[in-house]
Order: C-alpha cells, then sequence, then structure tokens
C-alpha cells in the first residue's frame, strides 16, 4: 500500500488508507486481523489492480514529472497531480498541492529558471491548493466560488484569488493563453475545467480518474449529476492529454470515455434498481417511527440489486471498483432522491 500511495502520501491518499484500515478494523473481512486499526488491510483483502489503474516507476527525487505539451508540464507524487505552463513571460502553474510542497518547485526549476507570476486555483479543497502561500505574490485566479469558499476557511495557506470569474475566462500571459469554464456544481462547487489548446491539454480535478472508479461518495461528490454533466463537457474537449488530480498517472481522451461510461452506468443501472424497489414495504420492517432504518434498508436493497452488476462488468476494467461501488451506489440513490434530475 505504501508504494501504491507513493512516498508522501496526500490527504486523499491518507483518507483512502484510513478508510481500508476502517474496513479491516470494523472486521468485515480480516476478522482475528483486526487487533490494530491503523495496521493496513492485507494485499488480498481487495481485487488486484488493473494493468492501467497501476503505480507508475517515481525517480529519485520522489517525483514524476511529464512534459505533456510543447510548453506544459504535469507533476505526480504520493497520488497527487499539479501542472504548470512555461509562458514567455513567466510561469503558470495549476494548484499547490501539500504534498507537492517540495516536488513542485523542484520540478519547475528543472524545466525553467522563469518566475511563477500565475497560480489557479482549481477549486477550494486543501488537499490541492494549501501550499498555495509558499509563491508568494502572484496573481491567483478562480473561480468566484471558490472565493467565497475559501474566505470562509480562514486559512493562510489559501489566499484569496486576485482575480475572479463566474462562467468563462480567458487567461493570456505571454506566449500562453488559457480557456477556463464552469459546468457547474460537480465535485465541488468552483472547480473548474482548465483548457490548455496549444499545449493538447486539459486539467479537471477529482471528476476523472484515469483508469479508476470513483473514489467515496463519488469523489465526495458536491452533485452527482454535476459529475456526469463535467464529464460531458471534459467529452467534448480536443485534447491528447488529462490532468485529474489523483492517483498515478495521466489520462487521454479514452478515460474521460471510460470514465463517462461507468459513472453513466453505475447512474442508469441504480436508476433501474430504484424502479424495482418500492420504498414503502421497508418501513414496515422497523420499528414504527424508524424512518432512517427504513431508508436504510431500502437503501441496501437498491445496493444490493446494483453493486453484483457493475462488479462484473468493470471489476476489470478500472481500479478499485470493489473498494467503494456499494457507497457510490448508495450515493447515487440519494441523488436520485434529492436532486431528482431530469436530463440525465
Ligand atoms: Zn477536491
Amino acid at each position: 500500500m505504501g508504494t501504491i500511495e507513493g512516498r508522501t502520501p496526500s490527504r486523499r491518499g491518507l483518507l483512502k488508507w484510513g478508510s481500508a484500515a476502517a474496513v479491516a478494523g470494523a472486521g468485515v473481512a480480516l476478522a482475528g486481523q483486526a487487533a490494530n486499526a491503523a495496521e493496513p488491510a492485507t494485499p488480498t483483502k481487495f481485487a488486484p489492480l488493473p494493468v492501467g489503474a497501476k503505480p507508475l516507476p517515481v525517480g529519485p527525487e520522489g517525483y514524476r514529472l511529464d512534459k505533456v505539451g510543447p510548453e506544459m508540464y504535469a507533476v505526480t507524487a504520493g497520488g497527487t497531480q499539479a501542472a504548470f505552463v512555461v509562458s514567455s513571460k513567466g510561469v503558470i502553474v495549476i494548484d499547490a498541492p501539500p504534498s507537492l510542497a517540495d516536488a513542485l518547485p523542484a520540478a519547475i526549476k528543472k524545466v525553467t529558471s522563469r518566475p511563477v507570476t500565475h497560480l489557479i486555483y482549481s477549486h477550494h479543497h486543501a488537499d490541492h491548493i494549501a501550499n498555495a502561500g509558499a509563491f508568494g505574490r502572484v496573481t491567483r485566479i478562480a473561480h468566484a466560488e471558490t472565493a467565497r469558499l475559501i474566505k470562509g476557511e480562514r486559512d493562510p495557506q489559501r489566499p484569496l484569488p486576485t482575480q475572479t470569474f463566474t462562467d468563462r475566462y480567458t487567461l493570456t500571459v505571454g506566449d500562453q493563453r488559457l480557456e477556463l469554464s464552469y459546468p457547474g456544481v460537480n465535485h465541488e462547487a468552483g472547480n473548474i475545467i482548465i483548457h490548455a489548446p496549444r499545449q493538447r491539454t486539459a486539467v479537471m480535478i477529482d471528476v476523472v480518474m484515469p483508469g479508476w472508479a470513483p473514489f467515496r461518495a463519488w469523489g465526495t461528490a458536491d452533485s452527482v449529476p454535476g459529475v456526469l454533466r463535467a464529464h460531458d463537457e471534459l467529452a467534448k474537449l480536443d485534447i491528447d492529454t488529462f490532468i485529474g488530480g489523483h492517483v498515478h498517472r495521466l489520462g487521454t481522451r479514452e478515460d474521460i470515455r471510460v470514465s463517462r461510461e461507468f459513472v453513466h452506468d453505475l447512474w442508469n443501472h441504480t436508476t433501474e434498481a430504484i424502479a424495482a424497489t418500492p420504498m414503502g414495504g421497508f418501513f414496515g420492517m422497523v420499528e414504527a417511527g424508524n424512518n432512517w432504518a427504513g431508508f436504510r434498508l431500502w437503501l441496501e436493497a437498491v445496493a444490493d440489486k446494483v453493486e453484483p452488476i457493475i462488479q462484473r462488468k468493470w471489476l476489470s476494467r478500472l481500479g478499485a471498483v470493489d473498494v467503494f461501488t456499494r457507497e457510490n451506489i448508495i450515493t447515487v440513490a440519494l441523488s436520485h432522491v434529492v436532486d431528482a434530475p431530469r436530463d440525465l
């Protein structure tokens, strides 16, 4: 597990680790080995990762530096990614993850002596931008919702953006042009798409995980329908490389297509299961008035129907389909109740 998450596990990586340990601690499948809840689950607890989800080699520096376009680079370490574009007037950095506090500046120095002049926040989450303070007085660009959320956190390491937008924003720095756009609330309110046309690359964090099934609660999505709509927008882009923000490798248009197929498949099978599982009967199976218990039984019944279908279809295609899919089915079932989208 240590090698899977890399040398410096991200906050998200630690959460994953913690979840696995919690499952082990609960004795779900490791009864008798759960004395120490901090002990990671044995590798045999979960299905093996398909080839496209496995970790990639990391150099002696402790991070991966991938050139993704003529002037654009991605940095990966500890299961987290950031990116930067070298313009004729300075470096534009996309995100400042604390887990890349050393790797990102080192990678930039390796490529150019130009100073960092611009920092784009993909969204407000700490695991992606809570080292922003280290870049000092640069132009910081983010969605207006991201600015609002940052303001509430009072985190000195997440200074407020100096420039915000609501729908679209073109950032031109020297000879580089980046198109920033907002597809509506998705993984988080304010989570944007950053498209670098000349680099044939797009960045959107925490929506598509190349080679992997979604993290718990659809990647802690603020809006599950919004995550599906964001996939639709990403699928329209004419790009060669996609940077998703986590796990081990960069993606392609094909990774976006496969992720979109997965999330729609999970959504559609859950829709069918809900139609075939009337809710009312479950409330008669619990103490009168225990609404939570009745609802819980209904959610479990829906998950019982969908989980085996998804596992059969996807376990060999994406990483960790057996880890969070059941919870994600429940997340989708709740979204059906509260979001009730009519466009999916
Ligand atoms: Zn996030």
